[in-house]
């Protein structure tokens, strides 16, 4: 008796594992919708797993629910699954196609479906036939599952990355579907992992010119925070500022001349570009007198 993985990391028993398969299939083509098993314990549990779950329903820790001691649940053996969205999905649906498949349940557990082995029970590809809906689903390897959770809480999806197929994986993965043109199947498959790893490019590349954009940005406004305001004072946009310097009309004060503007020119191109410029005696006497005459105005000295 084999085992066989039948959503992510959870494995079944093989022979439970397949009508999971072919119920999945069933119901997926009645309600366009995907029955999940409950994460990490809904399949088969190891005798370990089962004692947490028991342990945390006999101390009636908040989310744990009836579980059977250990080396009495059928998850041990791996022929019971419980269906963690069995409500959403439809229950009516789940249990007639259940039935079909021979799977049985105590209805004080809706979520958790038992395949009895025997004679009785036993699955045969006949038994199948009538289903009608025995189309394979492809079995998603934790790799697939692992990336489509990167790329997707890289989209922006709120999602765990832990290579588990759970519910979370399931809907994120349906809604990317639903909005770009994919058959909304719920599964990473390889069309889907296409459509998200292209918008995970240009989402990159968008983030990166955005990121350049913001640096530049930064850098600018830095510039602009350094250069010394005496710039504003003689220059609008290139050309001599008509309203002379801090807001005085043209006229109240001595604009500096050609050459003197240049020479701040110089001085405060070298300050932005981090460079240091040299000037002669005579240039700095110039715009010294400048500066002089500017001061002496603002403090009304003539
Ligand atoms: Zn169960």
């Amino acid at each position: 008796m084999g085992f066989i993985a039948v959503q992510g990391a959870l494995t079944l028993e093989e022979n439970t594992g397949r009508k999971f398969q072919a119920l999945r299939a069933a119901v997926l083509a009645r309600t366009g919708k995907l029955i999940l098993i409950t994460s990490p314990y809904g399949a088969f549990r190891t005798p370990a797993q089962q004692g947490y779950l028991r342990n945390g329903w006999e101390k009636d820790w908040p989310g744990f629910y009836y579980a059977a001691p250990v080396g009495e649940s059928n998850h041990e053996d791996g022929c019971a699954f419980d269906i963690n969205n069995w409500a959403a999905v439809g229950e009516q649906v789940i249990k007639e196609e259940a039935w079909k498949l021979g799977l049985v349940r105590d209805p004080s557990e809706r979520w958790h479906w038992n395949n009895p082995r025997g004679p009785k029970f036993t699955f045969s590809p006949a038994a199948l036939a009538g289903v009608g809906a025995v189309t394979p689903i492809p079995n998603i390897s934790a790799a697939d599952v692992l990336e489509a959770q990167k790329l997707l809480k890289f989209l922006g999806y709120k999602i765990a990355v832990d290579a588990d197929y759970g519910r979370g994986t399931a809907d994120a993965t349906k809604h990317w579907q639903e909005h770009h043109d994919l058959v909304p199947d719920s599964i990473p498959g390889p069309k889907t992992l296409a459509s998200l790893r292209a918008a995970a490019d240009l989402k990159k590349a968008a983030d990166a010119a955005a990121e350049a954009a913001r640096v530049a940005a930064e850098r600018a406004a830095r510039l602009a925070r350094e250069t010394p305001k005496m710039w504003d004072l003689f220059w609008d946009d290139g050309k001599p500022n008509p309203t002379g310097y801090l807001g005085t009309p043209l006229g109240t004060a001595p604009l500096p001349n050609l050459t003197v503007f240049r020479l701040f020119e110089r001085r405060i191109t070298a300050a932005r570009e981090g460079k240091t410029e040299t000037f002669n005696r005579l240039e700095i006497q110039m715009m010294n007198n400048v500066l002089d005459g500017i001061t002496r105005r603002f403090l009304g000295i003539q």
